[in-house]
């Protein structure tokens, strides 16, 4: 990387969060459109207009089980003088072929069946005996001896206007319309609606494919022994499941050891399936930060813009972080810093936006709202850094949970939301009103 901030800043330049954030959407750009099956462009962004190539529904149609029926025929009909039709016939959904309705004569339709030509109206069943009344053979008892339905007569108790319980033909969407705009998230009622016309397929921006890799020789997977001085690997979990939660497709690559060689083989072979890198770890100063050694010369060292600078943050938890790009390809990769709660703010905040942004969405970051502090005692933040304490929100007031250690895991399983604390306040009495990150 070599933006004007660093060009400009020392090693010694502490980073404001928004800086950080700006070089990193200054530099992923949403990812080229590709045709998708419709349930695996589910949470894409389309990138072209949809028209309707048939109106829906295709045809007039019954919104209701009942009767088939022509309006003069049942003009006036009531429970004491019901109109009597002869029923000629079933018209079922999916029915191609369709019965003539005469005068005095009445189809048993079901709902969403093609209303039959001659018909203009249909009686819910519930307005009529079901041709169950007495007079000749009925059109129940008749059903068992005719596999349509002919024969037999219904009773009808009221009278219908032309249409009643007819959905017309082009009613929902016109041939030729604009079903859905270039732009649109696609969530479920979009993915109805795209069936319902017919498309099996759309251009959208994909997922992207996020690889998350943790690092650290003490790190163990879930399920193992736990040695001396090992701890389990929970950052390649959480940052995976954010990931998905943003919208990517996620792998998780098991913890990998501090050792420079290893760690850099391990990128270079996950570069193939990575629309974009996050690790965690190895990023401070310690003498086995290795993440920084080992991306300092991944890919092609001598390429024009590929490379990670590693800088200091104006933030807590999150000091420490890299960023940049990694390959011939130039996949942006995050470099976060070890601590569970540090990986976990630092995603929130850079590695979500980034991933929605490859997305395409308008939309990349988390809702933020105004909530007034409800504590015990004042809190404090560091001086010249911008804090994110874990909280729970609800109902405008923001409750902090845990205290301000980036080793706090359990506190942070009860957050959904981040208390923001800016640079130059140093302490906020309870009742203060504050920023708040809405973790959703
Ligand atoms: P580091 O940034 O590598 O120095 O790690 C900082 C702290 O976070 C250390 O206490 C690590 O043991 C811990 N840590 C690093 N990676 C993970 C991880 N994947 N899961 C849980 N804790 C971690
Ligand atoms: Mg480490």
């Amino acid at each position: 990387m070599s933006t004007a901030a660093t060009r400009t800043a020392g090693p010694d330049h502490l980073w404001t969060v928004d800086e950080h954030l700006e070089d990193i959407l200054a530099t992923v750009r949403p990812l080229d459109p590709i045709e998708l099956q419709l349930l695996d462009a589910q949470g894409c962004v389309l990138v072209e207009d949809i028209m309707v190539p048939v109106s829906l529904p295709p045809f007039d149609n019954s919104s209701m089980d009942g009767y088939a029926v022509r309006v003069t025929d049942v003009a006036g009909a009531s429970e004491e003088y019901p109109a009597v039709l002869t029923v000629i016939g079933d018209v079922a959904a999916g029915q191609a072929e369709s019965l003539h309705v005469g005068p005095g004569e009445t189809a048993r339709i079901m709902t969403g069946a093609p209303l039959p030509p001659g018909a203009e109206a249909v009686v819910p069943v519930e307005w009529t005996d079901g041709g169950l009344g007495e007079g000749p053979v009925t059109g129940m008892r008749a059903r068992s001896q005719s596999p349509e339905g002919a024969g037999g007569h219904v009773h009808v108790y009221r009278s219908a206007e032309a249409r009643a319980h007819v959905r017309a033909q082009g009613s929902d969407v016109k041939a030729g319309d604009r079903a859905l705009e270039a732009g649109t998230v696609l969530g479920p009622p979009q993915i109805a609606l795209l069936a319902a016309t017919g498309r099996g397929t759309v251009r959208v921006r994909p997922r992207p494919r996020v690889v998350v890799m943790s690092t650290g020789s003490e790190l163990v997977q879930p399920d193992e022994q736990l040695g001396n001085g090992q701890i389990y690997d929970s950052n390649s979990f959480a940052l995976t499941a954010a990931a998905r939660d943003a919208g990517a497709i996620a792998y998780r690559v098991g913890a990998v050891a501090d050792d420079a060689e290893i760690l850099r083989s391990t990128i270079e072979d996950q570069l193939v399936r990575a629309d974009l890198m996050v690790t965690t770890g190895g990023v401070s100063v310690g003498a086995y930060d290795v993440v920084k050694e080992a991306l300092s010369s991944v890919g092609d060292e001598d390429e024009e813009g590929a490379g990670i600078d590693f800088r200091k943050l104006a933030m807590q938890p999150g000091k420490p972080q890299g960023f940049g790009s990694i390959g011939p390809d130039h996949i942006p990769l995050l470099a976060l810093p070890g601590n569970p709660v540090s990986s976990y703010v630092s995603f929130e905040l850079f590695v979500r936006p980034a991933i929605r942004t490859l997305m395409g969405l308008d939309d990349v970051h988390r809702p933020r709202t105004r909530a007034t502090l409800t504590a015990d005692k004042a809190l404090t933040s560091p001086k010249g850094r911008r804090q994110f304490l874990r909280g729970t929100y609800a109902d405008g007031a923001v409750t902090p949970v845990g205290g301000a250690g980036s080793h706090l895991v359990a506190a942070l399983a009860l957050a959904d939301a981040l208390i923001v604390v800016p640079e130059n306040i140093e302490s906020v009495e309870p009742g203060t009103e504050v920023d708040v990150v809405l973790l959703g």
